[in-house]
């Protein structure tokens, strides 16, 4: 099934309205979606209006920033009930100084010659609480400092680079807490992503199950053939479910489109076998 449970609106950092996105991913033959926001529900339920006007089957998901072992990891959450007093409190407190970060980070590149950055990275905000590095890196480009996004992860906003304003976002524990308590699934976004040693990632993944995650993110556009192979070891080994997304942000600058990716190895348990009945159907 072409089932693509991971990408973004300009509720969060993508460039496309979520009814834009529903109509790309009918376009582009995928049967089942879910729209994961960064530390945002707001999408949710234009996303599902407009899934089901197409036709498509959809599943509620965000997309939670945590901190582990000094590294930002990313949290899916799917078919979350985006009611729920927990998680939106949850996600509303990790929301929370996105933009004084954004003002920092805005300081350290006027630190580096790069003037106006706040005001500029603004123009490509979507949503005022959801200012992210996404938006700085537009900026860079459009004002030529940097040619593509990738270039700007290279030279600004990471760590030792200028315009990093290191953040602490929600705990491992909470993340998962808020997406099992509204009736979700968590899972591991991207792992090939993070630069952890063996045993930070086999600590990440103990964890994470301890804390009642049960799902990892095996095909998604940040991963290579190499790494979608390693992870679904690491899914067999963790009795961990598979997921499958294309974190698609822009038509622009995500060289994965929705619906693009690999298959899931069949092998797997996909994720979405044990979401059957938080899928939302077309009528
Ligand atoms: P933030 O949550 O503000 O720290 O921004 C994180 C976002 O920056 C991610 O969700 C990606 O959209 C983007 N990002 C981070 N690293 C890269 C990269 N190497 N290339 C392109 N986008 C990136
Ligand atoms: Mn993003
Ligand atoms: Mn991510
Ligand atoms: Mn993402």
């Amino acid at each position: 099934m072409n089932a693509d449970l991971h990408c973004h609106s300009d509720v969060s950092d993508g460039t496309l309205r979520p009814e834009e996105l529903a109509a790309r991913a009918k376009a582009n033959g995928v049967e089942l979606w879910a729209l994961t926001d960064h530390d945002e529900v707001g999408g949710q339920q234009r996303a599902r209006r407009a899934a089901l006007e197409v036709g498509l089957p959809y599943l509620t998901g965000c997309e939670i920033s945590v901190t582990f072992a000094d590294t930002t990891v990313h949290i899916v959450g799917l078919g979350v009930d985006t009611d729920d007093a927990a998680l939106r409190a949850g996600l509303a407190a990790t929301r929370d100084g996105r933009r004084r970060r954004a003002q920092e980070m805005a300081q350290e590149l006027a630190k580096a010659g790069i003037e106006g950055a706040f005001e500029g990275a603004l123009n490509f905000v979507g949503n005022p609480d959801l200012m992210s590095r996404t938006h700085f890196a537009r900026f860079l480009v459009a004002t030529g400092v940097c040619n593509d996004t990738q270039e700007v992860f290279r030279k600004y906003l990471v760590r030792g680079k200028p315009g990093y304003v290191p953040h602490r976002w929600a705990s491992l524990r909470d993340a998962v807490a808020w997406i099992v308590g509204a009736g979700g699934i968590a899972v591991i976004a991207h792992p090939a992503r993070y630069k952890f040693s063996a045993n930070e990632e086999y600590a990440l993944f103990s964890e994470f199950i301890a804390h009642g995650g049960r799902g990892v993110e095996v095909v998604t556009g940040s991963h290579s053939a190499a790494d979608a192979a390693r992870y679904a070891d690491t899914a067999l080994e963790f009795q961990l479910l598979a997921s499958r997304g294309s974190d698609f942000h822009s038509p622009r600058e995500s060289h994965m489109d929705l619906g693009g990716m690999p298959a899931l190895p069949a092998r797997l348990t996909p994720v979405w076998g044990a979401l059957e009945d938080r899928i939302q159907r077309p009528s």
